[in-house]
């Protein structure tokens, strides 16, 4: 594969670039550099418009193919548009679980009313979704979740309990893993679970925030205590949810982190400049720390274009299972190395009144950044998938 850009792909840059620096340059400056990972709670009525702005102009969606209303880009320029967006420093997306899991999910098992019904309101930025999968005694462990449906006429009715489910308090729609028939065979416990699709603004619903080391909520328990959905709002058959739940753990873990280093290096960028601020930088153990960073990003380049280059279908392969692990440690200590930066500094927050202390972008890295080894499958499960899947090692004893 050559890995130098077409003159297509440059192009296609240049619009992309030209796109976001008129948005943001103008009518959306304010959201510039806000929300995702850490900010989440930032700007939300501004950052909804956003989603929305970017859906009317055709820049929602884009790797999902032309029919379902996306773009059709090939993974290579839906790097670019990722870079691209990052580059400009774009604000995080509200969408982004509706856009990077659920949508491929139901363009890949759902029916076509399901496309019809949920695809449209995803792409235009007009519904938002959650994801509910882990529950207090269901993590790594996945397959031992709690929460059930049971079927009463045209309906599915959900009891249970979700945990640190990101968004869920925006979120206008969950999918929702739950059991639909006990296990035949204990030793397969896999077996009669659904993947089911949950209004969240209903009654059966609660919703309670926890509180994370930021101060701010991005998280949540969520609690089904009856909730409803349509017998229909289930993707894939009933009872085999199972294989759809890990179709939309691939994508979790794919494309979508492929153009992170450039976010990761506005990051190391505003560190570098802490370190020249504070005379951090005369200190050659951080130097060297700062230059072992810019490595890990270069790797994490590289690692992108060694996806790339085996993925000219389109699918991902065992390089990007080497990603999930590795941007994770870069992000960690890029965090821990801004607080080495700051040194002393680092311990002191900014007073927010009621709501208690403001982090500023740094020590937000830090604190959030200790999440990234843990969701999305933790560092410890991801190297049991590259044993396992990658290497061809025997599997781990159940
Ligand atoms: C910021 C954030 C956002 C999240 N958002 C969502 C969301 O929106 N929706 C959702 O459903 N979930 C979400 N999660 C939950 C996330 O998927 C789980 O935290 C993750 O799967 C780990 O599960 P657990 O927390 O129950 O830890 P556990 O599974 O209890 O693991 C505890 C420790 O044991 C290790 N461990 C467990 N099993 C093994 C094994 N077989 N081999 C080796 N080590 C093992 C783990 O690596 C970990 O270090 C989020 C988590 C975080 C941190």
């Amino acid at each position: 594969m050559d890995l130098r850009e077409s003159t297509g792909d440059l192009s296609f840059r240049d619009e992309v670039r030209t796109f976001l620096e008129d948005s943001l340059g103008s009518d959306f400056a304010v959201v510039r550099g806000r929300g995702g990972p850490g900010d989440e709670h930032a700007l939300f009525d501004e950052r909804l418009a956003w989603e929305r702005h970017l859906g009317a102009h055709g820049w929602t969606c884009v790797g999902w193919p032309v029919e379902h209303g996306g773009r059709g880009l090939t993974l290579r320029r839906h790097v670019i548009y990722y870079e691209e967006y990052a580059r400009a420093r774009a604000p995080g997306r509200l969408g982004i679980v509706g856009e990077g899991l659920l949508g491929p999910t139901v363009i890949a098992f759902g029916t076509p009313e399901q496309q019809r019904r949920f695809l449209p309101a995803i792409v235009a930025g007009d519904e938002l979704w959650c994801q509910g999968y882990s529950e207090p005694n269901a993590g790594s462990d996945l397959a031992n979740i709690a929460t059930r449906a049971e079927r009463d006429g045209d309906d599915w009715v959900v009891h249970g309990q979700k945990v640190w489910t990101s968004l869920a308090h925006w979120a206008d729609w969950c999918f929702v893993l739950a059991r639909t028939s006990p296990p035949a065979d204990p030793r397969r416990r896999h077996a009669g679970i659904s993947y089911l699709l949950v209004p969240m603004r209903q009654a059966g619903v609660e919703i309670r925030p926890i509180v994370q080391m930021t101060g701010d909520s991005e998280f949540n328990e969520v609690f089904f205590d009856g909730a409803l959905t349509a017998a229909a709002n289930v993707v894939g058959a009933v009872d085999e949810g199972w294989k759809v739940a890990m179709g939309t753990l691939a994508f979790e873990r794919g494309a979508s982190t492929l153009g992170q280093q450039l976010a990761f290096r506005n990051e190391l960028d505003a560190i570098t400049a802490a370190a020249r601020r504070n005379g951090a930088a005369a200190d050659p153990v951080v130097r060297q720390r700062l230059a072992r960073a810019h490595i890990g990003l270069e790797i994490m380049r590289l690692n992108a274009l060694r996806t790339l280059a085996g993925s000219e279908s389109g699918t991902l392969g065992r390089a990007a299972m080497v990603g999930k692990l590795y941007w994770a440690t870069v992000h960690r200590d890029l965090g821990e190395l801004a607080m080495d930066v700051l040194g002393a500094d680092a311990t002191v927050c900014q007073d927010a009144g009621d709501a208690g202390y403001d982090p500023d972008p740094l020590q937000r890295l830090f604190l959030f950044s200790r999440a990234d080894t843990i969701y999305g499958g933790s560092n410890q499960i991801q190297r049991n998938i590259i044993g396992e899947r990658a290497l061809g090692l025997p599997k781990e004893p159940r």
